[in-house]
């Protein structure tokens, strides 16, 4: 039971692999960009290649 985010870069919502914690990087499963986890609550991914 992992957590709905949508993606900052596709806009689309994906789900969270469980157990991230501030500063982990995951990978939207949409688009594949590469988030960065700024914060858990509230829940707040950003980019984090900046093209
Ligand atoms: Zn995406």
């Amino acid at each position: 039971m992992g957590r709905q985010f949508r993606c900052p870069a596709c806009k689309e919502y994906f789900e969270l692999e469980e157990g991230l914690i501030k500063g982990d990087v995951t990978c939207c499963s949409e688009c594949f960009e590469e988030l960065e986890v700024m914060s858990i609550e509230p829940l707040r991914l950003e980019k984090v290649s900046s093209f």
